[in-house]
C-alpha cells in the first residue's frame, strides 16, 4: 500500500455509515447526527456528534474528534495504515495474509454483503457455536430470562452467546479459514471475538445467517451495548414476516424478539433510521403497525415513516412503557400491548 488518497477514502466511506457499522445508533439533529460515544460511558444525553457535511465526528465529553480514519484507529486500537485497510475491507494487509491467495474483496458501501462461500460458512459456524454455548451458559440464559425470553424463542431465532474464547478453535476444528472469519468481522486482528460477552442475534435468510448483532449482558464490561457486524444493517426478521398481510415495525432487537415471542409478525429497523430500501420492502404489506419507542426520536421517526407509507401505516402508542422490550418484563405486558394495538385499530376505524 503506497500513497493513500484520504479525500477519496472519506468520500467513499461516509463517517456516519462507519459509525453505524460499529453498532452506534445515530439520530438526526439539525446538521449533525448524534449518538453514544464509544470512548466513554455515554449514559445520559449522547455526546457523539457526526457531521456528514464536513465528514467529521466529535465527542463533546471526551473532547476528541477527527475524520473516519481516526475513528477506526481509535475504536480498533490500530495505526493509520491498518485503519485504512480495515476501512476499505482490503484483506491483503491483515497480519499473516501477505503471501495469501486471497482475492481483494471490494464491497460497495451500504449494500448487503454477498459473502464469499467460506465467509458464509464461517458465519454459519459461529452462529451454531454461539447457539450451543448459549444453551449451557447460565449467565446468558439468566440475562435472557430477565428480559422475558425463554428457550422457545432462543431456538426459533437461533440466539447465541459468545464466551469469547472458543471461535478460533472451533473454526480450526471445522477446517474453516480464520482469515475469512476476520474478513466478515467475527474476529479482530488480535484474534479476539467481536461478540465476547454478548448475546448474539443472527439475521437468517434461506437458512443462513447473513449478519449478526450482539448485546452485552454486562453493561459494566461490554461497550457499546449493541455491536453489529460491519456492513449495512438488514431489516431484521424479513424472511418470516414477509408473507404476512400486516407487520409490526420496531426499533430494537429486543422489541423484535418480544413481539415474535408473543406471536406477532415483526420487523426491526435496528435504530430509527429507515433506509430507502426499507420503504420499498414495507410497501408489500397491507398494514404496517409502527411500534417505535415512545421517546422523541421514536415519535419523529414514526411520523416520518407514516408520512412516507401513507394509509397502510398505523402508529401504535404504548401506554406507560418506553418500548416493547420494556413490556416484556411487566406482569401483564402482553395484555397491555394487545390493548394498545386494539385501541389503535378502533381509532383508525
Ligand atoms: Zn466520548
Amino acid at each position: 500500500m503506497a500513497w493513500i488518497d484520504t479525500d477519496a477514502l472519506k468520500r467513499d466511506h461516509p463517517v456516519e455509515e462507519v459509525v453505524e457499522r460499529y453498532g452506534i445508533e445515530l439520530r438526526d439533529s439539525g446538521c449533525a447526527l448524534i449518538g453514544r460515544c464509544p470512548f466513554h460511558e455515554d449514559g445520559g444525553r449522547p455526546n457523539l456528534y457526526v457531521y456528514p457535511i464536513t465528514r467529521s465526528w466529535y465527542c463533546y465529553r471526551c473532547g476528541i474528534g477527527g475524520d473516519v480514519i481516526s475513528l477506526v484507529e481509535r475504536i480498533e486500537g490500530v495505526g493509520f495504515r491498518e485503519a485504512v485497510t480495515r476501512l476499505t475491507g482490503d484483506a491483503r494487509e491483515l497480519p499473516g495474509a501477505s503471501q495469501c491467495r486471497k482475492r481483494r474483496i471490494k464491497r460497495p458501501p451500504g449494500r448487503q454483503t454477498p459473502w464469499e462461500p467460506e465467509e458464509r460458512e464461517c458465519l454459519s459456524a459461529a452462529a451454531e457455536l454461539y447457539h450451543n454455548r448459549l444453551l449451557t451458559d447460565e449467565a446468558a440464559l439468566a440475562y435472557l430470562a430477565g428480559r422475558g425470553l425463554g428457550r422457545d424463542i432462543m431456538e426459533r431465532c437461533c440466539l447465541g452467546y459468545s464466551s469469547g474464547d472458543e471461535l478460533v478453535n472451533y473454526l480450526c476444528r471445522r477446517r474453516l479459514p480464520i482469515q475469512a472469519a476476520r474478513r466478515v468481522g467475527l474476529l479482530r486482528a488480535g484474534g479476539c471475538e467481536r461478540f465476547t460477552g454478548r448475546v448474539v442475534v443472527p439475521e437468517i435468510r434461506s437458512g443462513q445467517p447473513i449478519w449478526l448483532i450482539g448485546r452485552t449482558i454486562d453493561e459494566t464490561l461490554g461497550h457499546p451495548k449493541y455491536l453489529g457486524l460491519p456492513g449495512s444493517k438488514p431489516l431484521l426478521g424479513w424472511e418470516t414476516a414477509k408473507e404476512s398481510a400486516g407487520v409490526f415495525l420496531v426499533e430494537g432487537v429486543f422489541d423484535w424478539l418480544t413481539l415474535l415471542n408473543w406471536g406477532y409478525p415483526a420487523l426491526a429497523l435496528v435504530g430509527t433510521h429507515a433506509r430507502p430500501e426499507v420503504f420499498s420492502k414495507l410497501t408489500r404489506f397491507e398494514h404496517v403497525y409502527l411500534l417505535l419507542d415512545s421517546d422523541e426520536p421514536g415519535r419523529c421517526a414514526a411520523e416520518n415513516i407514516a408520512r412516507r407509507l401513507g394509509p397502510r401505516a398505523e402508529t401504535v402508542r404504548l401506554p406507560g412503557a418506553k418500548d416493547v422490550a420494556e413490556l416484556a418484563t411487566h406482569v401483564d405486558g402482553h395484555a397491555v400491548l394487545a390493548h394498545a394495538i386494539q385501541s389503535g385499530r378502533n381509532l383508525a376505524a
